[in-house]
């Protein structure tokens, strides 16, 4: 990302865009699907893809289960949409058969989109795409189904097309291991036929532009051009590993983390173990602690990030993330360092024991 600024309408920089455009499309699960790249971030990419997608005022159907999905939310209601929201447990999934229920009552489809987290961050809660896509389609909806993979893509098996996904939603701080700055978006043919007749006022965020720009091989602006190189860097080597080898290695190192926290004798946020992320465990910590006692000790004593409770879940749980560029050893520094917090903040694990736990199930996976 160290570049001098370049000429970014020079004859030369579409090789550039063309090779980002064209090797984004396989970590979305794309063949169909068309990618576009902003400078902005994940929160800018949930704009982008209902302004450009809906109408005005359109009636729109979303799960709340943590400070993800219920900003998402959030932000279509801020641009004047009617969310109907779903309320569940902040660590429980969206069960597919209440959607199909819900949709299938909707008969004169005023319902016009999904609004799905497809890994809730907050939580550590991955969301079954396939099973809601089966659920739109045997309730026969034509919604549209917009899912917000920032903490999936890159990290977890994507299936843009396999799944029906008709705007895909992610940013570069963490499967493309890169710093926060660009968001991305992966939109299906038909997705892509609503934006002229969308109607809703947009600029910035307008793919009209990009689309026109893009086929040249530029952006309709100043691109961020140092990210651009990184995210060429991280393609390579999301390319050289490969997207399977990728999220099987994500599955191996959480199932350490998840053992890690079994034998501490915590909760997980996440109630179903079908539905615990492969990319961040969210732990719950013992009635009458602290978990921002936890995140602080790591930070101050041991020099360890822990992700904190967002929102309503701030002093209740504490965060490892596990996604990215990371490996067992690395990791199994992290579960130290959070057992040393942990005993600081007087929760009382045995010394070691989360450690031999995910080092056990490294070492036999290996
Ligand atoms: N969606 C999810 C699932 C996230 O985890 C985040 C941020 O962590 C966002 C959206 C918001 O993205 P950003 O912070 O890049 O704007």
């Amino acid at each position: 990302m160290h570049r001098a600024q370049e000429d970014h309408r020079s004859a030369t920089f579409p090789a550039l865009t063309h090779g980002l455009l064209a090797d984004l499309k396989p970590v979305f699960g794309a063949e169909d699907g068309r990618p576009f790249i902003f400078a902005s971030t994940g929160t800018g990419m949930w704009e982008a893809a209902l302004t450009n997608t809906l109408r005005p005022g359109d009636r729109l159907l979303a799960a709340r289960f943590g400070q993800f999905s219920h900003l998402f939310i959030d932000t279509a209601e801020r641009l004047g949409f009617h969310v109907e929201v779903i309320d569940l447990e902040w660590g429980e999934a969206l069960d597919p058969s209440a959607l199909e229920e819900r949709l299938s009552a909707d008969a004169s489809h005023e319902i016009k989109a999904v609004l799905l987290v497809h890994n809730e961050t907050a939580t550590g809660v991955t969301n079954d795409v396939a099973g809601i896509r089966a659920a739109m389609d045997a309730a026969g909806h034509p919604a549209l189904l917009l899912v917000d993979g920032v903490s999936s893509i890159g990290s977890l098996e994507f299936k843009f097309d396999a799944w029906g996904v008709d705007v895909a939603i992610c940013g570069s701080q963490k499967g493309f291991m890169m710093p926060a700055g660009l968001g991305m978006l992966c939109v299906s043919p038909q997705a892509l036929s609503r934006i002229e007749t969308a109607g809703f006022p947009r600029a910035y965020f307008d793919l009209r532009p990009q689309l026109l720009h893009n086929d040249q091989g530029y952006f309709p602006y100043t691109p961020a051009l140092a990210h651009l190189y990184g995210l060429r860097e991280a393609l390579d080597m999301i390319a050289e590993e490969g997207m399977s080898a990728i999220a099987a290695r994500h599955a191996r190192l959480a199932e350490g983390v998840r053992r890690a926290v079994a034998a501490w004798g915590l909760r997980f946020c996440a109630r179903d173990p079908e539905r615990r992320s492969n990319t961040v465990t969210a732990i719950v910590v013992p009635e009458g602690a602290d978990a921002r006692r936890v995140i602080e000790a790591a930070a101050a004593r041991w020099d360890l990030a822990l992700g904190s409770g967002l929102g309503r879940l701030n002093g209740r749980v504490f965060r490892i993330g596990h996604l990215g560029d990371l490996n067992p050893l690395m990791l199994l520094a992290a579960i130290g360092g959070a057992e040393l917090a942990l005993l600081d903040a007087g929760i009382p694990v045995m010394p070691g024991s989360g450690v031999a736990a995910a080092q056990r199930w490294y070492h036999e996976s290996a």
